[in-house]
Parts: C-alpha cells; sequence; structure tokens
C-alpha cells in the first residue's frame, strides 16, 4: 500500500549536533497528523524536511511512493503555512493569493478561478483589495492559510499557525483549520506545542522529545494509555 508520506529512518545533524535521531513514520491519505512536543524539540526541522527547505542527513522521505530526498521544495506538490504570516505588505490580499501562481506562469483565468474560490472558502473575498496592515490577526492567517490553498497541494503542512493569535481567536481558527480539512480532505500535518490543538484537531497525534518519536497514536489512545511519564506528563491523564 503507498502511504501519502513515509519517513524512514529519518536523522539530521546540523554541524555536530544531532537534531532528529532516526524517526521512522507514515501518513495515509486524508489524515490530520498533529506533531506535538516541546519548544527545541525539533518539530520545525523535520516538517522543513517534509518540506524540502533541508535535506536529511540520511534517510529517506517518500511522497505517493516517490523518493523526494534533493527534490526542490517547489516541485515537492506541498503547501506550508507558517507562524509568522510571511505576507507581503506592499501587495493587496488578491496579489498575495495571487503571486505563488503567477510565478509558476499559470494562466490568469486559472489563477483567478483559484484566488476566488479559496477567498470564498475562507470568507475574504470581501478582503481582496485590502494590504495585509488593513487586516487584523486572524484575517492574516486566513490569508497565509489561502496562499497554500490555491497551491492545490497533495499535502498542507502546517508550523504553529495559530500561536502568535489570542486565546479566542485561536479557538475559532483552531475550528476553521478542523472544518477546511473535512472539506477538502487533504492530508495536513500541523506542528504545535499546544496539547489542546494536538487533542482537538488530529486524527492521530506523534509526541516528540528531543528529536525522537515518543508515541503515536489516536488523541483519546494517547491520553488514556501513555507510553511513558513524558507522555502521561504531556497529553496523558493526570497520573
Ligand atoms: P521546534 O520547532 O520543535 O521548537 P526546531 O526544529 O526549531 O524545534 O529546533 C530543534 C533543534 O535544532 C534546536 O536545538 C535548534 O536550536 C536546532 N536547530 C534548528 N535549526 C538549526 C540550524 N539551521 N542550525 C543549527 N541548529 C538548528
Ligand atoms: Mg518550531
Amino acid at each position: 500500500m503507498t502511504h501519502a508520506l513515509e519517513l524512514k529512518a529519518i536523522r539530521k545533524s546540523f554541524g555536530d549536533v544531532d537534531v532528529i535521531h532516526g524517526i521512522d513514520l507514515h501518513m495515509e491519505d486524508g489524515e490530520f497528523v498533529v506533531f506535538v512536543g516541546p519548544s527545541g524539540c525539533g518539530k520545525s526541522t523535520l516538517l522543513r524536511l517534509i518540506a524540502g527547505l533541508d535535506d536529511p542527513t540520511s534517510g529517506d522521505i517518500v511522497l505517493q511512493g516517490k523518493r523526494v530526498n534533493g527534490v526542490p521544495a517547489s516541485e515537492r506538490g506541498l503547501s506550508m503555512v507558517f507562524q509568522s504570516y510571511a505576507l507581503y505588505p506592499h501587495m493587496t490580499v488578491r496579489q498575495n493569493l495571487s503571486f505563488g501562481l503567477e510565478n509558476m506562469r499559470m494562466p490568469r483565468a486559472e489563477i483567478d478561478r483559484r484566488v476566488e474560490d479559496a477567498a470564498r472558502l475562507l470568507q475574504i473575498d470581501p478582503l481582496l483589495k485590502r494590504r495585509p496592515g488593513q487586516l487584523s490577526g486572524g484575517q492574516r492567517q486566513r490569508v497565509a492559510i489561502g496562499r497554500a490553498i490555491v497551491r492545490e497541494p497533495v499535502i498542507f503542512l502546517f508550523d504553529e499557525p495559530l500561536s502568535n493569535l489570542d486565546a479566542e481567536l485561536r479557538l475559532q481558527m483552531r475550528v476553521e483549520i478542523s472544518d477546511l480539512h473535512a472539506k477538502l480532505g487533504n492530508t495536513m500535518i500541523y506542528v504545535t506545542h499546544d496539547q489542546i490543538e494536538a487533542m482537538t484537531m488530529a486524527d492521530r497525534i506523534v509526541v516528540l522529545r528531543a528529536g525522537r518519536v515518543e508515541q503515536v497514536g489516536k488523541p483519546l489512545d494517547l491520553y488514556n494509555h501513555p507510553a511513558n511519564r513524558f507522555v502521561a506528563g504531556f497529553i496523558g491523564a493526570p497520573q
């Protein structure tokens, strides 16, 4: 059976510092997988390796049955949403959404269709003429998500997309991202250090600690049957 994504014995070192210590994981089509773990455990590094923004020191990354080590990010068919929205301040929302597609030399009509579909889906269609400085934090994050959607990726990668938002907005965006997953049905990998996001959003949770996988499972299984004290302390039931 072909997995949407397989990580095989992934290691990553920066100089002589080992950051990822041999990770094996697979994700299925349409799964919402959350990588959760404390700051510095290697979540962003792992996501960057999957995205193709960096290469593993050893191990294989296999996307839909094809080894993609060394394949540039732009050719992997993935979209990444970052914590900092990284919108272009001098461009309108429409231009921010179109820009990446224009670089791919996509026909205008196709660009407009994708931008308008994404804007409608995210309910930012009334904002297309505004610039990022004229948007609220939640609206900006929706534009950042829109920019990922218009690429029509096979897999979405989210790196702590809500950590700059206040608690109320975080709750609202959590629901919106889950709804988006239900509507689009793509495989999504969502990185967070927030246990509540992991518990409420994930089909499966991967608990990371210092570059290793501590446990993988459905939220309730981890909660009820944590493999060790670390998982218990992080997301499990109080012991
Ligand atoms: P997380 O996203 O879980 O907070 P990161 O993946 O950002 O963790 O970082 C994991 C570890 O790798 C940290 O100790 C960090 O300092 C180190 N690291 C990340 N990127 C680099 C880099 N480009 N060069 C050197 N060390 C790095
Ligand atoms: Mg990080």
